[in-house]
């Protein structure tokens, strides 16, 4: 199969990423070769033991440890992060955890420009992308900026072996999420296309592997491979209709974010699979099945992960006023998006049934 296409714009960016297990502590090198010597180290409170320990390891290199990075990235913990950083004089950011951790870098570096280095510990995949989502007065806004997009990525797969197995699930669906849009990305191009298909194919090959077996490190490092794709990939190209769909449900219905991704995703990739069956191919291929969301399904199913919106806290009454938030405004989506379609989508994915063609 090839990936040409006849006319593309693409972008990449210049991220330095050392991957390996142990590869954590190569953290000083990298602290030296960004010309840095007073890190911030950055963790969710559920994190800190780990924070405190890459800290104590770096002996003079560590400035600080701040430990109450959230979900979705508040501004007031941003801006109690900010005075932090800016009282212990810190001249690099160090994020040790998931998206949540690498969100608070990232809102600290868009405001100051500091280095980032992120030591990712889920599979969400924000490490890699220039992308910032905050969260102030109950309201999630999202920007791009170069300054967001961290300079050095650590993938650790030692790290990842702690990741609770349902969360592993979840979090390798998100990062797929990423990988199953951009195949069909209105700006697509020959290399995110390549991406998107490899980093499908590390998750479908080592995911059943580390279900099977979490301390399974060749496998951890293979999801973790795939999670690297994934998120290049969100990076590069836009996303479309799961990602609209998943982004209301949880801004506006408060649902769990990799959870949400997980159950939507194999029903939006079913439904665009009307309008580009040749793009979403290669994902019956990967996966195997009779469809593309089919495939995803049975796949996500089989992993163990959630299926039902309604098992995710959605309230039956809720997919209308879902719906009616997630095509009030037009955006651009490889099948046209109409109010009945998205009602019907919600509502299989909301039962729990499996993607309707
Ligand atoms: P998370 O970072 O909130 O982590 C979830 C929980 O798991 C936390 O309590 C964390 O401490 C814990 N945890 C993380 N790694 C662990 C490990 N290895 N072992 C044990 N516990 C661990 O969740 P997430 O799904 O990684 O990130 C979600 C956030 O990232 C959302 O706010 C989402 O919007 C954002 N995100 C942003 C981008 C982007 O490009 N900007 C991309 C993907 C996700």
């Amino acid at each position: 199969m090839s990936y040409f296409q006849p006319s593309f714009d693409a972008r990449s960016a210049a991220v330095r990423v050392r991957f390996g297990a142990g590869i954590r502590h190569k953290l000083a090198d990298e602290i030296g070769r960004l010309g840095c010597h007073r890190a911030l180290i950055l963790s969710t409170p559920p994190q800190a033991d780990g924070a405190m320990q890459l800290a104590a390891d770096l002996k003079g290199l560590a400035t600080g440890v701040f430990t109450r990075a959230a979900m979705h990235t508040p501004v007031a913990v941003t801006d109690d992060a900010l005075a932090h950083a800016r009282s212990v004089d810190a001249d690099c950011l160090v994020a040790l955890g998931g998206g949540s951790t690498t969100g608070l870098g990232k809102a600290i570096a868009y405001r100051t420009d500091l280095p980032q280095i992120v030591i990712p510990t889920t599979y969400a995949g924000s490490e890699a992308t220039w992308i910032l989502g905050q969260t102030e007065n109950g309201v999630k806004t999202t920007l791009t900026d170069p300054k967001v997009q961290p300079e050095v990525i650590l993938y650790d797969a030692e790290l990842v072996r702690t990741l609770p197995v349902d969360m592993t699930v979840t979090s390798a669906l998100n990062a797929m999420a990423h990988a199953a849009e951009a195949l069909y990305a209105e700006n697509r191009n020959p290399m995110s296309t390549m991406l998107a298909i490899e980093g499908l194919r590390a998750f479908a090959a080592a995911l059943p592997r580390v279900i099977e077996n979490p301390e399974d490190l060749d496998a951890r490092g293979e999801t973790l491979y795939g999670a690297w794709l994934c998120g290049t990939v969100l990076g590069q190209v836009g996303m479309a209709l799961h990602h609209k769909l998943c982004h209301t449900l949880g801004g506006s219905f408060d649902l769990p974010h990799a959870e949400t991704h997980a159950v939507v995703l194999p029903h939006v990739i079913e439904y665009n699979a009307l309008a580009v069956p040749d793009l979403l191919a290669p994902v019956t291929e990967i996966f195997g099945g009779s469809s593309p969301g089919r495939a995803l399904f049975d796949f996500a199913r089989s992993m163990g992960a959630p299926t039902a919106l309604r098992d995710l806290g959605l309230k039956r009454d809720d997919i209308s006023k879902a719906a009616d938030l997630a095509t009030r405004k037009p955006y651009w989506n490889p099948q046209p998006v109409t109010r009945p379609a998205i009602d019907e989508l919600l509502l299989a994915a909301w039962a729990g049934d499996p993607p309707a063609a």
